[in-house]
């Protein structure tokens, strides 16, 4: 970049907006976030909205560069693998990883914003202006507009560069694509979530494993839940919107109480809270976002979410956005123009952020379904033992993605996809344990399928 540190303006001061404003004002660049929502730093979260998230390698990996992995670490819970719950209340762990290191972490999304914040407003040069709305842009004037929600006043501020890190709703996304600057998609999933909690028990102990994620899978649905600091479980209810059994159709607390009773009755018994919970919380969005480019000349660019939300089922949605924000710092040791940083950006990350978009979707299948299916936990067992005898050429997908920040989405993708008709092949028929597998075959189709790592 030009000696030249022009003022960054950031819209959107969550995960994403957040590291970005720690990262450019290390360039030396002023910095200006503004956030339509009043300071997070000194109100609770809103109940019902995503309250934890699970941290992996990637996001891990990106705080640690930036330096403030520190700052959040000690919020961080971990969970060794999927603790599955069947319908007699019957329970299995499926470890994540083999190595002690392999784990995920639980983490209040409210805490890490807050966390973030703290450190990027500590910088000097940093300021964030809440409750500040973006409201339209100008683009042959080079401008945006903010509405200032406090005092009802509307400024008008340069772009080149505004960086928009404005989420899955972005309305700066919106405004691009419907002047024809980019051609994005919003993808509505039929299945929407709803946000149940399960309390510390009256000495503030867990409940159950605070070391897993709880799964309670269910076919065409489930229940997740995720530990907090305190004790409790945020679980969260994933459920058709409409149909015949669906959102649309569980009212009055009876049929909630049915519900929850007969799919999920070992949970239902460790949230006393769930029917008024039920009946207060609003129905989650689920849905994907794809864009492109996702920048307007030098002006603007779409940066996390706002370029590309994805489906939570893989647990990657932030994670994937705080490497965007160390990808993009990246680009711009490379470049000498915003036009040219942004447009390195989008051909680097559009491949990878594709891949974890389709990746994410398939694991909506995997966890309300086929975790509970024999053949899929035989699959898994042998991921494992393939992973041991032939490590520099067999990495489990759900690891790729995982612990794996060095290995590119794409690449996941793609070696998964070998992977998994590997792994149909070498369990096909009656194949029923480990038993049961050619492990000569496997080697020769491992060294002849998937080049060393
Ligand atoms: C149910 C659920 C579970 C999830 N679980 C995980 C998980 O386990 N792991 C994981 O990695 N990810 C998970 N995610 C995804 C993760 O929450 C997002 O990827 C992440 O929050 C994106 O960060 P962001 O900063 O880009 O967007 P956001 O978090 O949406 O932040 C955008 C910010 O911009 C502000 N804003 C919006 N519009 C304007 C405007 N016009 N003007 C000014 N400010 C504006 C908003 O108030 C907000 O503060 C989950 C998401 C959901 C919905």
């Amino acid at each position: 970049m030009s000696n030249r540190r022009p003022v960054v303006r950031i819209i959107g001061a969550g995960p994403t907006g957040a590291l970005l404003a720690i990262l450019m004002q290390r360039r030396g660049h002023p910095v200006e976030l503004y956030e339509s929502r009043a300071d997070p730093r000194g109100h609770r979260a809103d109940s019902g909205r995503s309250i934890n998230l699970a941290l992996a390698d990637r996001g891990i990996h990106a705080l640690r560069l930036v330096g403030v992995f520190d700052d959040v670490a000690h919020a961080l819970l971990p969970m060794r693998g999927r603790l599955i719950h069947d319908s007699q209340g019957r329970t299995s762990l499926q470890p994540y990883g083999q190595r002690s290191n392999e784990v995920i972490y639980s983490v209040s999304r409210h805490r890490l914003n807050q966390a973030l914040l703290e450190v990027a407003l500590r910088l000097p040069g940093v300021t964030a202006h809440f409750e500040h709305r973006f409201e339209a842009a100008e683009f042959d004037a080079g401008t945006a507009l903010i509405r200032d929600l406090r005092g009802d006043r509307l400024l008008t501020i340069p772009m080149e560069p505004l960086l928009a890190t404005d989420g899955a709703g972005s309305a700066m996304r919106r405004r691009m694509n419907s002047l024809n600057l980019i051609e994005a998609h919003e993808t509505d999933l039929e299945h929407g979530y709803k946000e149940l909690s399960i309390p510390a028990d009256s000495a503030g102990r867990f409940g159950m494993d605070p070391e897993a994620l709880h799964i309670w899978p269910r076919g065409n649905f489930m229940l997740i839940a995720l530990p907090n600091e305190d004790g409790s479980f945020t679980a969260t209810l994933f459920l058709p919107k409409r149909g015949e059994l669906s959102f649309e159709k569980l009212t009055g607390a009876a049929a909630i109480d049915r519900f929850l009773s007969e799919h999920f009755p070992d949970a239902r018994r460790l949230m006393p809270d769930a029917i008024t919970e039920f009946e207060r919380h609003p129905v989650g969005f689920l849905g994907s976002v794809s864009a492109k480019p996702w920048h307007h000349r030098g002006m603007t660019a779409l940066i996390g979410d706002s370029a590309h939300a994805i489906v939570p089922f893989h647990g990657q949605g932030m994670n994937c956005c705080f490497e965007d924000c160390v990808q993009f710092d990246a680009c711009m040791d490379r470049y000498s123009s915003w036009e040219s940083v942004f447009q390195e950006f989008f051909a680097l990350r559009k491949p990878n952020t594709d891949a974890i978009a389709a990746m994410s979707l398939d694991n909506y299948l995997e966890m309300r379904e086929l975790v509970a299916h024999p053949k899929f936990q035989l699959q898994q067992a042998l991921s494992f033992e393939l992973e041991r005898r032939h490590p520099r050429r067999y990495i489990p997908r759900y690891s790729m993605v995982m612990f794996h920040h060095e290995i590119p989405y794409a690449m996941a993708r793609s070696r998964g996809i070998i992977q998994a008709g590997l792994l149909a092949e070498l369990t096909s028929g009656t194949a029923s344990s480990l038993a049961d597998v050619d492990f000569e075959r496997a080697q020769i189709e491992i060294d002849a399928r998937l080049s060393p790592l």
